[in-house]
Parts: C-alpha cells; sequence; structure tokens
C-alpha cells in the first residue's frame, strides 16, 4: 500500500507525533537523531459515515480506510551529501509515496532546536533545500547519458527537455511538486524513471503551541508558506494525550483547546487525499467497510479491491449514494424509490458510493 514518509528537523516532535500515531510507547528524547529506524503506523481514516451505516445494517464491525505512516531518521543540513543519517534519510523517502513535513512553531526553551531559533519559514527551506539537492544531483548524474542518448534516438528529445525543464526549477530553488510537476500527473511522466523526491506530493505538519492551534491569522500565514501543499496544524503532545484517553475524555479535552477533532484525524484524511486515494462504501451485517481506490478508479477496478475474481467476473455494480441509503433508510427502500443505480464496466467511482458487486464466478 501507500506510505507517506514522516520528515523534519530533530526535535520538532516527530517521535511525539508518531507515538500520538501509533500509540506505541516509542520513546521521545530530547535530543537530535532519536528517531534512528524507521517504523510504520498504520492509522484509521475516521468516517463518520461507517457509523451511520453500522447502524442501518446493524453491522457487528467497522473497518476504516487506513493511512501508513513511515518515521523517516531526523534530516539535517548536508543530508544530500550523505551526512549524519543522509543516506538512509533519502533511500527511506525515496520509498514513500508522499512527504509529511513537520515543522516546529511550538516555543519551548526546555526543548533545543537544531538551528538555535524557532523558525518555520527556515526550517522548511533547510528540508526543502536537501530534497532540491538531491533531486539535482540525480540529474547532473543522468543527464549527460541522456544527452548522449539523444543525438542517437530522435525519440528521447522530450525527456531531455523534460529533464532540464525540472532542473531550471530546482535551480531556482523550488520543489518539482510545488510548480505543479507531481507524481502522475503529465508533467512528471517523463520523469518518473528518475525517482525524484520533489516530484511526491508534500504535506506540512506544524506542530504549534495550543493557543496557535485557534488563531486564524497564524495558521493563514503558515498555510501561504507552503501552498499548494496542505497545512495540518496540531499540538504533537496534545495529540499523544488525547490518543491515551477515552472517547468522552478526549471530546472534553479537545473543547477545552477549542478544536473539533484530533489533529490526527485531520492529519489522516488529508495524507489519505493527498496519496490521490478515495474510499468507497460497502455495508452488511457481517460489516461496514471502507475500501481504499485511486482517485478515478472504475467500478471493476474497485471491484479489484475486495477480490481479483470480482473484477476478472466483474458484471454491474449496483450502486446507491450514501446520501440516498440514509435518507430512504434501507436498500430495499432506495430500491424502490429508484435511487440504486446499476453501474457498468466504464462507471467512475464517486465518493461516498455504497455499493454491491454482481459478478460471475
Ligand atoms: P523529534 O526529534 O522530532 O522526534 O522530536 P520529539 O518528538 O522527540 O520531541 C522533542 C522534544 O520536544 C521532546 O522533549 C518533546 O516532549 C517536546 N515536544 C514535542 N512536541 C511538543 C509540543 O507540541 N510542545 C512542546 N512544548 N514540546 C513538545
Amino acid at each position: 500500500s501507500l506510505t507517506i514518509g514522516i520528515v523534519g528537523l530533530p526535535n520538532v516532535g516527530k517521535s511525539t507525533l508518531f507515538n500520538a500515531l501509533t500509540k506505541n510507547d516509542v520513546l521521545a528524547a530530547n535530543y537530535p537523531f532519536a528517531t534512528i529506524e524507521p517504523n510504520v503506523g498504520v492509522v484509521g481514516v475516521p468516517d463518520a459515515r461507517l457509523t451511520k451505516l453500522a447502524e442501518i445494517f446493524s453491522s457487528q464491525r467497522i473497518l476504516p480506510a487506513t493511512v501508513d505512516f513511515v518515521d523517516i531518521a531526523g534530516i539535517v543540513r548536508g543530508a544530500s551529501e550523505g551526512e549524519g543519517l543522509g543516506n538512509k534519510f533519502l533511500a527511506n523517502i525515496r520509498e514513500s509515496d508522499a512527504i509529511c513535513q513537520v515543522i516546529r512553531a511550538f516555543k519551548d526553551e526546555n526543548v533545543v532546536h537544531v538551528d538555535g531559533k524557532v523558525s518555520p519559514k527556515d526550517d522548511i527551506e533547510t528540508i526543502n533545500t536537501e530534497l532540491i539537492l538531491a533531486d539535482l544531483q540525480t540529474i547532473e548524474k543522468v543527464l549527460p547519458r541522456l544527452a548522449k542518448e539523444a543525438r542517437i534516438k530522435k525519440d528521447v528529445a522530450p525527456k531531455v527537455a523534460a529533464v532540464e525543464a525540472a532542473k531550471e526549477i530546482l535551480e531556482r530553488g523550488d520543489t518539482l511538486f510545488s510548480q505543479g510537476v507531481v507524481q502522475g500527473s503529465e508533467k512528471a511522466e517523463l520523469l518518473h524513471d528518475l525517482h525524484l523526491l520533489t516530484t511526491k506530493p508534500f504535506l506540512y505538519v506544524f506542530n504549534v503551541d495550543e493557543d496557535e492551534l485557534t488563531d486564524d491569522a497564524f495558521k493563514a500565514e503558515q498555510s501561504a508558506l507552503v501552498a499548494p501543499a496542505e497545512a495540518i496544524f496540531l499540538n504533537a503532545k496534545l495529540e499523544q494525550d488525547l490518543a491515551e484517553l477515552d472517547e468522552e475524555d478526549a471530546m472534553e479535552l479537545l473543547q477545552s483547546v477549542g478544536a473539533e477533532e484530533p489533529g490526527l484525524a485531520t492529519l489522516a484524511r488529508v495524507g489519505f487525499d493527498t496519496l490521490g486515494l478515495q474510499t468507497y462504501l460497502t455495508a452488511g451485517p457481517k460489516e461496514s467497510r471502507a475500501w481504499t481506490i485511486k482517485k478515478g478508479a472504475t467500478a471493476p477496478e474497485a471491484a479489484g479491491v475486495i477480490h481479483t475474481d470480482f473484477q476478472k467476473g466483474f458484471i454491474k455494480a449496483e450502486v446507491i449514494s450514501f446520501a440516498d441509503l440514509v435518507a430512504t433508510g434501507s436498500v430495499a427502500e432506495a430500491r424502490s424509490a429508484g435511487k440504486a443505480r446499476m453501474e457498468g464496466k466504464e462507471y467512475v467511482m464517486q465518493d461516498g458510493d455504497v455499493v454491491e458487486f454482481r459478478f460471475n464466478v
């Protein structure tokens, strides 16, 4: 499955956040290089629709979609030159499908900042510079060979042009992602086999003080620093506390800081979206479940996520939108109200589709 790599300077709260993500008690130590081995945390994507479906179908259990977060060893200036844990860092990040940067905004004199001062803008620049330099190294390695190849094979020319355009963006100090050259897009297609780091989609977690959680002006300012990437604001220590509480106490704590949902819930949802994923829903007495598909997936592709036989033998999908199902109250009522659609092979799955597949075995 697709993974999101969590990166950031030392001491910004990565371990704390990751502990909250996994509810594992990995020691959050107050010194650089605290997180050396990459770990994976599998997080549920909260979806209130599943609770509602479980009610309607009297489901025994609820299975949400999940996002995998990989805790990647701390980056430092010089990582692109293999300094510190640089090489390992770059290898791990290359294997991730999206990059989640944790940025320190919280002020705490007891927690040392590697560069001596709390400055989200500078930290973002430090990390992005390492990623950009790593990409430039990759490009400088392949470009001479590509240019040579292009002199013999005409069809290599567009690729050389794409690599040169990428080089120009990087030399300006921009990530490729920020310029719309993102994995899966047409612009990035010719760069695919270079496995560049900055074509991965980015998202940013600002680890903020509690009073900043509701400071809209502050949040707008930070969001502007990272656009078009999404920005999420949370307090990692608060998230760790929330993860240890039962639901009722957690709600109370959230309300006391003026937040609507845990930051991790937002992170899981935004992360899922950043990976280019969406869900469709199935429901029955056994379980109500969200299944993960790529945005734009067709009905047979969606069926294939449940079982390859479902895709091979696909006949039709009976689709009821979640809203219609709730409004009518049952599948039978939805059918008689004409709200159940029979969709064929070309159908592109929509968010909130509640589906039952018809297939040959
Ligand atoms: P990492 O090196 O990025 O993994 O950072 P850690 O999670 O180990 O955190 C470094 C130190 O900062 C620890 O002492 C944490 O308790 C502390 N810390 C983490 N998040 C916060 C926060 O939101 N507020 C404050 N005041 N301290 C935090």
